[in-house]
């Protein structure tokens, strides 16, 4: 047998992480790796921190499962705190991102098709299923949510698609505008794309996106799956811009490490969402929420989301000024907070590669030829200083692949 146990869908690399000391991985034989990657913008805590452990342990300890046929004081308790600090007036509990986006597709198809009890006579528009998505978008891995992106390399071998997605170029306002019909349910869009680069909308996309949902009656659907949960110095990425969504999946940095995403929908978004529509065995569970509740604490403060404010400011401005020494390699730096992008004049890999093994710098390449930079938010001045020692060296020891 030639095949691993492990399916062999991840072309892994040689670090093999056991433990996690705050901002930093040790590995099998004992290396030490810096962790600007934080397991792909999870572990915003960083690997150990206490409040987060314990409330795990204890919850732990109490009670782990429940079914969902069971009232969730812990459930109740997360969603009010999301609730409280977001848009939303209602929250579906998932174990991943993508099963969030999904929750959040099913939501903007049943405001449509299954208008609820707010009409009286209950009957819906099923003509309208139709989202619009972006060129790069990442919306997880599940079949609906491949078939959100535009992205071929994902549908591969897996046809057919589920119908109904129509793609326009990312920041392209005109583009999502001559894709709107009598079939449209919503416009499903990441306010800053992470896999594809790092890639902030503009302010007059976000805004000129809410005003053609307001003005063809359609669902903004925000993917906030990476941006969101403080890593751009506001606890989501959509108060930047001074619009609110309708519907919003988020879910990464939410456990802190513990697998745990959401679904957040105004009222009048959820119509279509009554008794019996949808359901998860382990989504909202009380490990979960206690996880999610931890994190939450941590983090949905004025004072912490300043802290990121003020970290991603100090990277922000040491990188542009590092990337000046190497105009050779480096074209800009994007993003904001503490998701940071690092665009590069060539295929971003090989240096993203270099810096991990040869300097035990752990970051994550994205889309557009970027590096990106997303470390625990818990960071401070000792790790961003390790962070430009490290990648000091390594551009300074970094030779340029032959292009193939
Ligand atoms: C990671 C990601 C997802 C998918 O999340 P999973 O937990 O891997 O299912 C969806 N949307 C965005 C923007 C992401 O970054």
């Amino acid at each position: 047998m030639s095949i691993t146990p492990l399916m062999p869908v991840y072309p892994r690399c040689g670090v093999r992480p056991v433990r996690g000391e705050h901002c930093h991985l040790i590995d099998e034989d004992g290396t030490r790796y810096l962790d600007f990657a934080s397991g792909i913008a999870v572990n915003l805590l960083g690997h150990s921190h206490e409040g987060l452990i314990g409330a795990i342990q204890q919850q732990a300890a109490t009670l782990m499962h429940v079914s969902n046929l069971y009232g969730s004081p812990q459930g109740e308790r997360l969603a009010q705190t999301l609730v409280d600090t977001t848009f939303g007036d209602t929250v579906f509990f998932t174990n991943s991102g993508a099963e969030a986006v999904e929750c959040a597709i099913k939501t903007a198809r049943a405001y449509h098709q299954n208008a609820g009890p707010e009409n009286a006579n209950g009957a819906g528009d099923a003509s309208r299923f139709e989202i619009i998505t972006f060129h790069n978008a990442f919306h997880g891995r599940t079949m609906a949510t491949i078939s959100a992106s535009n992205q071929t390399k994902m549908h591969h071998g897996f046809a057919p698609l589920l119908e109904g997605f129509k793609y326009a170029p990312f920041d392209d306002l005109e583009a999502a505008k001559a894709l709107i019909g009598p079939h449209t349910a919503g416009i499903l869009v990441e306010p800053i794309q992470g896999e594809g680069g790092i890639r902030p909308a503009s302010q007059a996309f976000m805004a000129g996106l809410r005003a053609l949902c307001d003005e063809h009656g359609l669902m903004l659907i925000l993917d906030e799956v990476q941006c969101g949960v403080a890593r751009t110095g506001k606890l989501y990425a959509y108060e930047h811009y001074g619009i609110e969504p309708d519907i919003m999946a988020t879910a990464k940095g939410i456990g802190g490490g513990f697998p745990l995403g959401a679904c957040i929908a105004t009222e009048h978004a959820a119509r279509g969402m009554t008794f019996g529509t949808h359901g998860s065995t382990y989504g909202g569970n009380p490990l979960a929420m206690a996880a999610g509740m931890a994190v939450m604490d941590a983090v949905a403060n004025e004072e912490f989301l300043a802290s990121v404010t003020e970290k991603g400011e100090r990277l922000r401005s040491r990188l542009e000024q590092f990337i000046g020494n190497y105009p050779e390699l480096f074209e800009l730096v994007r993003g904001k907070g503490l998701m940071l992008g690092l665009k590069m004049k060539m295929e971003s890999r090989p240096f993203y590669v270099h810096l991990r093994d040869h300097h035990q710098l752990l970051t994550v390449a994205a889309g557009d030829n970027t590096i990106r930079i997303i470390p625990p938010l818990v960071i401070g001045d000792a790790e961003i200083d390790e962070f430009f020692d490290k990648l000091s060296a390594g551009a300074a020891s970094f030779k340029v692949p032959e292009a193939a």
